[in-house]
């Protein structure tokens, strides 16, 4: 079931919508620079918030917060889609400094790359292939922005501007 963006609410009460019960329980943390959610977690540590869910019986289910920061900020996950840390912050909701927190990562089921993806190769990604070149040119000549194309392939905005401008992978 591919996720839409969250949107509100619990049926037949009013409720406000995700986002400004959102980010108001979010805070800067000086320490490590992280947009910490300050609400509440789960068993995991991970912080949940109520979101619209008619499939449900009581039309809500509770979802990780940093997915629903990223879904307000990059729109709808990919099915099967993870949106992981460089932070290793479970609360950061930092969805913006893609490079530092929260980015979009690979596949939920995929536990290889999930051990092999620790923080000291997160940053650099995946093989860069024609096929991916290709793809990137075609999306951003589609209006894509860079910086979404960036995070879904794992690269540096800097790369993915020297493929639009052909200064590598020509
Ligand atoms: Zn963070």
């Amino acid at each position: 079931m591919p996720r839409g963006v969250y949107v509100s609410d619990k049926r037949g009460r009013k409720s406000r919508p995700v986002e400004e019960r959102l980010w108001p329980r979010t805070g800067r943390n000086p320490a490590n620079g992280c947009l910490e959610w300050t609400g509440g977690t789960n068993g995991n540590g991970r912080g949940v918030i109520g979101v619209r869910d008619a499939s449900r019986p009581n039309g809500i289910r509770m979802e990780q917060t940093h997915r629903v920061a990223w879904e307000l900020v990059h729109g709808p996950i990919s099915e099967g889609r993870q949106i992981n840390h460089h932070c290793d912050n479970p609360l950061c909701c930092d969805v913006v400094d893609t490079e530092n927190h929260c980015y979009l990562g690979g596949y939920a089921g995929n536990n290889q790359e999930r051990s092999e993806h620790g923080r000291h190769h997160a940053r650099r990604g995946k093989p860069i292939t024609q096929a991916i070149v290709a793809e990137i040119r075609r999306r951003l000549a589609g209006g894509e922005q860079g910086k979404t194309l960036a995070a879904e392939f794992l690269m540096s905005e800097q790369n993915v501007s020297r493929i639009k401008l052909h200064q590598t992978w020509a």
